[in-house]
């Protein structure tokens, strides 16, 4: 039977990555799903289990533990079948439960418009849920990410309802768990839906840069193999293509501003070794190998990991095709949190704690302490309990070190700590930054040093004519976007 094969896939899989799975456990929690979705179908004609079962599959590649694996398998039996809460604490005990009952709640969460009252909301709904326990969020991503990949099949209206969903809520969250591999994932298979004529110019024109830099790339990835086992550094070399949805935010950039050429890194070479004094060998060796590109070349996200823990040095050299490559050289374990991030910490935790302890409840507060965000929510939560007092505080506070701006047609931009409109006028496109005369938010006139806070809807007042940036605003912008694009006019005029 071919949901069986996939069965023994699942098993590959928990082998594979999973440490303590009691694979018999997993399979009677797959057959007692099966029966409970027996003859259901999924709008694409597949069987139900089918879904539950690419859900469990992504949570093992994540590595996480039984309890997940189990609930991923379970975590639909309650919404959509005869199967109770109760019937699910009597089989597979309460802990397997809460996780199901978690996920069905934040299901609950939609993102119906992009107002901001309701998107804050949803996000609180789900800050609450991962306050409880961040099992759920990953089991709810896996499960976002499986809806994602057989959205075809959903009448067209929905299918840009929950990708734009998945683009404003689950992306970014998954980026602040720094579950790098489910941001891009989701962003890619969401974006076609939700832009549909850019992701066709974009996937068109990029072709040809993206052909060119895998010739490059080719060619590099042997020399750069054979010639690191000789310097004796121990490294695996791959190639990693930029998704689209990210070469399209990118291009948007004003620094780039739809310029093909500028971008560096459609594809790029991925080198993982043992050790950090190795990555810096690498360095070295690459070097020798092929020239650095001067100004643009090294970032060193080792020495200093970007804000959600994010380690790998980054360096930009001449390819043998001419042209730059971008080369990322990183540990084993650097890369297990880029791709993984939260998820991975939370395995390690676990294993730790437990080591020590034996006790699972003192896993759940562990895992929370390299989420300074998520455990400051937790307690607001407890303490707030009015809830326009708590929607306050996640707006105001919570994401501290990113914005989500609105525009007031609805679309979000990502924005820093004390970025002001005149940032986000640059950060809507280079023109509209030319053509500030004022601007209101969430209704308001507001000074254009004004620091926008999450949930802002920001609307730019327009001039009828091209006018000048002004000098001062040079005082109060702090987008690199901004700084460039006024600094360049202010020296025009001179
Ligand atoms: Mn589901």
């Amino acid at each position: 039977m071919k949901n069986k094969k996939r069965l023994d896939q699942l098993k590959f899989v928990i082998n594979d990555t999973c440490r303590n799975v009691d694979l018999a456990k997993v399979e009677h929690a797959y057959l007692y799903a099966v029966n409970a979705h027996a003859g259901q179908k999924r709008l694409n004609g597949d069987d139900w289990i089918i879904h539950p079962l690419s859900v469990a599959s992504t949570l093992a590649q994540w590595g996480l533990d039984e309890t997940t694996l189990i609930a991923g398998l379970l975590h639909d039996v309650v919404e959509e079948s005869s199967t109770t809460q109760d019937d699910l604490v009597r089989e597979f005990g309460s802990e397997v439960a809460t996780l199901v009952k978690g996920v069905s709640k934040v299901t609950a969460v939609r993102l119906q418009g992009s107002s901001e009252a309701i998107f804050v909301e949803s996000l609180r709904k789900m800050i609450i849920a991962m306050a409880h326990d961040l099992r759920v969020v990953f089991i709810k991503l896996a499960d976002r990410i499986h809806n994602m990949e057989t959205l075809s099949a959903l009448p067209k209206e929905k299918q840009i309802q929950n990708a734009r969903e998945t683009l404003e809520i689950y992306a970014p969250l998954a980026e602040r768990l720094g579950i790098g591999r489910a941001k891009s994932l989701l962003e890619d298979l969401a974006f076609p839906y939700v832009y549909a004529k850019e992701y066709k110019k974009v996937t068109r024109e990029s072709t040809p840069y993206y052909l060119h830099c895998n010739e490059n790339i080719v060619l590099m990835q042997e020399t750069l193999e054979r010639d690191l086992r000789r310097e004796g550094v121990e490294a695996s070399v791959s190639g990693r293509a930029k998704g689209y949805y990210s070469l399209w935010r990118k291009l948007q950039r004003a620094e780039i501003d739809w310029d093909y050429e500028k971008i560096h890194d459609y594809a790029a070479i991925r080198i993982m070794v043992e050790s950090a004094k190795d990555c810096y060998v690498a360095l070295g060796i690459i070097h020798e190998l092929f020239k650095p590109i001067p100004k643009i070349g090294v970032s060193d996200f080792i020495a200093q990991p970007k804000p959600n823990g994010y380690q790998s040095i980054h360096t930009k050299v001449f390819g043998p095709k001419g042209g730059p490559v971008e080369i990322q050289i990183r540990t084993y374990k650097m890369h297990q949190q880029a791709e993984y991030g939260a998820a991975a910490h939370w395995q390690y935790a676990e294993v730790k704690i437990k080591a020590k302890s034996g006790k699972k409840l003192e896993t759940v507060k562990q895992q929370n302490q390299g989420y300074k965000w998520i455990r400051q929510l937790v307690s607001w939560q407890q303490e707030l309990s009015d809830s326009d007092e708590f929607v306050k505080a996640v707006k105001f506070d919570g994401f501290q070190y990113r914005n989500f701006v609105f525009s007031p047609k609805g679309d979000v931009y990502d924005l820093p700590q004390n970025a002001t409109p005149v940032d986000y006028a640059f950060a809507v496109h280079t023109d509209l930054g030319h053509y500030i005369s004022g601007a209101k938010v969430n209704g308001k006139i507001v000074p254009l040093k004004y620091k926008l806070q999450s949930g802002d809807v920001c609307e730019i007042i327009k001039n009828k004519n091209r006018n000048l940036p002004r000098l001062d605003w040079l005082e109060f912008v702090v987008t690199t976007a901004a700084k460039r694009e006024i600094g360049r006019e202010l020296r025009k005029r001179r």
